[in-house]
């Protein structure tokens, strides 16, 4: 399990490989969960400072984050930041800046192989936070730590790739240096649904390249962003370097991009949030040094086509561990079925019995494969949908749900959905699909395009010429080709997407630290 990563004493840098899953069907994986789920319940009810400088801040308001299986269960109480303290932490990220941008990239990159080496020895504990913040089930929650360690390893080996100057040309008396320098103060923004993976591999990045951030979690997630705080603390990140400013979006989210001194954002998450920070972001603000670079990754509303001669045995659990894995809430989620005329009735009817099966219950007990939504807000929406989706086809399938005050919802399978449908065009975020019957493989692409997304989509079929076509037509971000699309790795599955699912930028890519950095060359008459 362990990588050579230190890149102390001239060690020779291992190949990036992904941190493998832990085993629940080994004993020894299951006790140590159950553990680290006893050790987190024993540090509940702390209070959470902002981090500014390499302070603790504590500010005036506070916010409650609560467990979604039981809201009553308070897990901490979080120190929000307002303006003032945003701008705090801008102007020392700025002191910071110079001395980190002209830090050796080998420097740089061994905080990230030490921030590994601290999630790695936290896995279980940092996974354990996820079930009880935002209601993730024990193997989606691993695999959460898991990506963010990835995304350590990965990005610090490539800057040590991009960190060593280019020559470029090879002519007599000339030598051209091309090479990376840091854009500036990133200002990184995160979704809740993978609150360490993302917003870890969005500061990881930011900082890796030489940027100073400051960092804005979820509402929802601010324990686990505090968990960046701890690993980034321990792994030697300088003051001033990685600031940590939890606060609600609709207050301090404007001002931090609109901000001169941000040249920087890094965010994930709604294509209304992203779409606003875009707007906000091309506005050229007073003093304002940079232009601003967005790196945005927003929503999707995906597709798996299932085709005449899908083998229905091994497809249905692909499609329900698509569409319902970790509630339906991942922006991967397939919420859209195309299943061929031809298999349709068979399908459908497995996967309504299948569905059936699956039970529903605090992620806290690993028994249950559907926990609770993030929130109220979020359970209330997905109710409305649900009317919506009953109004435009038949719901086939509406999953009874825990009597408890837990924000449980129903897994819904609802058909006759055709592309004009809403619940065929809006992202739901939550265990809702909608299945589309169709004549043909060509009217499956057709249907499987007719939304703003480009995010994931998946095909099942056994037929070259299919697969081929897929290949060519069915224009997504990430394709899947005869099997689930959720769970893309770093390094193997560069996952993003484009149209209004995101501006093309890869995580987990050989690509994406380039986003972070602007390229100079210098040229020297020898
Ligand atoms: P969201 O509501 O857009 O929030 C994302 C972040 O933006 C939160 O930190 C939020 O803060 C902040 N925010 C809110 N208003 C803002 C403003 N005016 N300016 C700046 N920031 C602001 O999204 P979410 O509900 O957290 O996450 C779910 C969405 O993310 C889904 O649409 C999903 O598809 C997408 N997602 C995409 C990817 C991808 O890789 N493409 C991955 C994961 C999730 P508050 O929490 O304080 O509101």
């Amino acid at each position: 399990m362990r990588q050579k990563t230190s890149t102390k004493k001239n060690e020779a840098i291992s190949e990036f490989k992904n941190f493998p899953y832990a085993d629940f069907t080994k004993k020894e994986d299951c006790e140590s969960f159950t553990k680290a789920i006893k050790n987190v319940r024993q540090q509940l009810g702390k209070d959470y400072p902002l981090f500014i400088n390499g302070n603790d801040v504590i500010s005036r308001e506070k916010m409650d984050s609560v467990n979604p299986a039981k809201p009553s269960e308070v897990l901490g109480s979080i120190c929000q930041a307002g303006t003032k303290e945003v701008a705090q932490a801008i102007e020392a990220a700025k002191a910071a800046f110079e001395k980190w941008r002209d830090t050796p990239p080998q420097k740089r990159a061994d905080c990230l192989f030490k921030a590994a080496e601290i999630a790695r020895r936290r896995a279980f504990e940092l996974s354990a936070w996820q079930v009880l913040e935002v209601g993730k089930q024990w193997d989606q929650a691993y695999a959460d730590v898991a990506e963010c360690i990835d995304f350590f390893e990965y990005y610090a080996r490539d800057m040590l790739k991009l960190g060593q100057p280019q020559k470029l040309g090879n002519v007599p008396g000339e030598l051209n240096l091309y090479f990376y320098q840091p854009k500036g103060i990133a200002a990184v923004i995160s979704p809740w649904n993978f609150p360490l993976a993302i917003s870890g591999g969005m500061c990881a990045a930011a900082i890796v390249t030489g940027n100073c951030v400051v960092f804005k979690p979820s509402g929802f997630s601010s324990i686990v962003g505090y968990n960046l705080v701890e690993i980034f603390k321990e792994a030697g990140v300088p003051n001033g370097v990685f600031n940590y400013i939890p606060g609600r979006g609709s207050v301090i989210g404007d001002f931090m991009v609109e901000h001169p001194d941000i040249s920087l954002i890094a965010f994930t998450g709604s294509v209304k949030t992203g779409c606003r920070i875009i707007e906000k972001a091309a506005k050229v603000q007073p003093g304002q040094p940079n232009v601003k670079k967005v790196v945005c990754e927003m929503g999707g509303k995906n597709a798996i086509i299932i085709d005449d001669d899908t083998d229905i045995d091994y497809a249905v659990p692909q499609v329900l561990y698509s569409a319902f894995g970790f509630q339906g809430q991942k922006c991967s989620a397939c919420s859209r079925l195309i299943i061929l005329d031809a298999v349709y009735d068979k399908f459908v009817e497995e996967l309504v019995k299948q569905a059936e099966s699956i039970k529903i219950g605090p992620s806290e007990d690993f028994a249950n494969k559907m926990g609770p939504v993030v929130d109220k807000s979020a359970q209330k929406s997905i109710f409305e949908y649900i009317e919506i989706g009953g109004k435009e086809g038949k719901v086939l399938y509406k999953s009874p749900v825990p009597q408890s005050d837990g924000f449980y919802a129903p897994i819904t399978i609802i058909a006759d959905i055709t592309p004009d449908c809403r619940i065929a065009q809006e992202e739901i975020f939550g265990p809702v699909l909608a299945v589309m019957r169709v004549e043909d493989f060509d009217e499956a692409i057709d249907w499987a395009l007719s939304t703003k997304f480009a995010l994931t989509g998946g095909v099942f079929s056994r037929k070259p010429e299919h697969l081929e076509l897929a290949r060519k037509a069915f224009r997504v971000g990430n394709l899947y080709l005869n099997r689930n699309c959720v769970g893309a790795l770093v390094g193997r599955q560069p996952f993003g997407g484009a149209r209004m699912s995101g501006v093309g930028t890869k995580a987990g890519g050989p690509d994406y630290l380039l986003h972070f950095m602007d390229p100079r060359t210098i040229t020297e008459k020898l």
